[in-house]
């Protein structure tokens, strides 16, 4: 791997370990695009969608601090 390349690869990892970008890329398809339209959705509130996500066993407060990092800093 050139110098480059080695660069490039730490230039482009994520700047933090947000757990709902773990989310959707651990669910099905179908399910991580459903959570990424309620996510940019508004009138869905953080914690409404943090109780979900935590109901299905994933680490994620319910209070929905997760939620709200993800919304301001990976959208
Ligand atoms: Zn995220």
């Amino acid at each position: 791997m050139s110098l480059l390349d080695e660069i490039t690869s730490e230039n482009t990892k994520p700047r933090h370990d947000c757990m709902v970008c773990f989310c959707i890329r651990d669910m099905s398809r179908e399910d991580s695009a459903e959570l990424v339209s309620c996510l940019a959705d508004a009138t869905y509130t953080a914690t409404s969608i943090a109780r979900v996500l935590n109901a299905r066993g994933y680490p994620i407060h319910v209070e929905g601090k997760q939620i709200r990092r993800h919304r301001k800093m990976c959208i």
